[in-house]
């Protein structure tokens, strides 16, 4: 399955392109698309930048050029719900676009004129995904269903905030999702947009966003990469998800993509851990008692080097 992944921002994809290792990169329309192998899964990376127009380009782009199955939207966002707080994750049902306005004509607001269709909803199966992946990350934060707002207003009012969920019955607002959503649906693909709280949408918007968003990429990635884990082991569910499976690796090591195309061929999902860039994984294979890469971990167990049948074994393959 291929998945597209988009952040609108540096900080919404960088632990993806970390985790990624080495992916292709292709530039289309100003943007860079990543792929590669990620959880058992082919993914596309990409930022699209802030704002709609953004936004469809690069999920149109995903969908004609790199053939993507499913699309999902991690992110930061503003909450909308008073019952909502700094860190809490909401998953999309449903994605609308507060800022078309063609209430002089008489259409509601949100309305697109002269068509049937302008809420945009997400894929029940993703929603469950994402959802129980969420929940899998931590009991610390609250995570709710709810209708995503999107406009090319950073909006920072306490009057609109209560206004959106008055008028729409809003989750949380933010300057994408809807587009996301309205491309994919014009084309039949799967969505969902996941949304970790950055601020309240309010007079403290600004400082809010600027403090959590990190915080809140944070936790976007770590739920994604549960969902991926719960796609590829076809589970449905994060919580059935298989044990996980960790590669110590390093760039241009041959060894290390032998092992990551043999778990790819498997199916299996895995999380790749460059040695390389971190200090702290070169110690975790030490303290293995290992000298070199890769190493696979499988629970208390770990095999060195690309060997299929201890690697088969190590996996409960045979
Ligand atoms: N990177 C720029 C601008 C970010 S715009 C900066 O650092 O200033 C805000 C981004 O976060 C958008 O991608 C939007 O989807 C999301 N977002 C978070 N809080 C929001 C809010 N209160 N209103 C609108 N968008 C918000």
């Amino acid at each position: 399955m291929r998945i597209g992944i988009i952040g609108a921002m540096d900080e919404e994809i960088a632990l993806y392109l970390e985790a990624m290792g080495e992916p292709a990169q292709t530039v289309k329309a100003g943007i860079t698309y990543y792929e590669g192998q990620y959880e058992g899964q082919t993914v596309v990376l990409c930022k699209s930048g802030v704002g709609k127009v953004n936004a469809s380009v690069c999920t149109q782009i995903l969908i004609d050029t790199f053939q993507v199955d499913k699309v999902i939207f991690t992110g930061v966002a503003g909450a909308v719900n008073p019952e909502l707080t700094i860190g809490d994750i909401v998953v999309s049902t449903d994605c609308v676009q507060h800022d078309v306005d063609v209430t002089p004509l008489g259409f509601a607001p949100g309305q697109i004129p002269y068509t049937e269709k302008w809420v945009w909803e997400a894929d029940a199966e993703l929603i469950q995904l994402a959802t129980d992946a969420a929940k899998a990350i931590t009991d610390e934060i609250q995570v709710v269903h709810g209708r995503i707002l999107s406009g090319d207003q950073f909006v920072a009012s306490r009057e609109k905030v209560q206004w959106f969920y008055e008028q729409f019955g809003a989750a949380c607002t933010e300057m994408e999702g809807a587009a996301v959503g309205q491309v994919c649906s014009m084309n039949g693909i799967p969505f969902v947009v996941v949304r970790s709280m950055s601020d309240k949408a309010d007079g403290s918007a600004h400082v809010n966003f600027l403090e959590f968003t990190k915080l809140a990429s944070q936790r976007s990635f770590a739920m994604v990469q549960n969902m991926l884990r719960a796609l590829s082991t076809g589970a449905g569910t994060a919580a059935t998800a298989a044990p996980s499976v960790i590669v110590y690796s390093a760039k241009g090591c041959i060894d290390c993509d032998l092992v990551k195309k043999a778990l790819d061929a498997e199916g299996i999902a895995y999380e790749v851990r460059d040695v390389m860039s971190s200090p702290e994984h070169q110690e975790a294979v030490e303290k293995l008692g290992f000298m070199g890469i890769p190493v696979t971990v499988v629970g208390d167990k770990a095999v060195k080097g690309y060997q299929p049948e201890a690697l088969k074994e190590l996996l409960g393959l045979k």
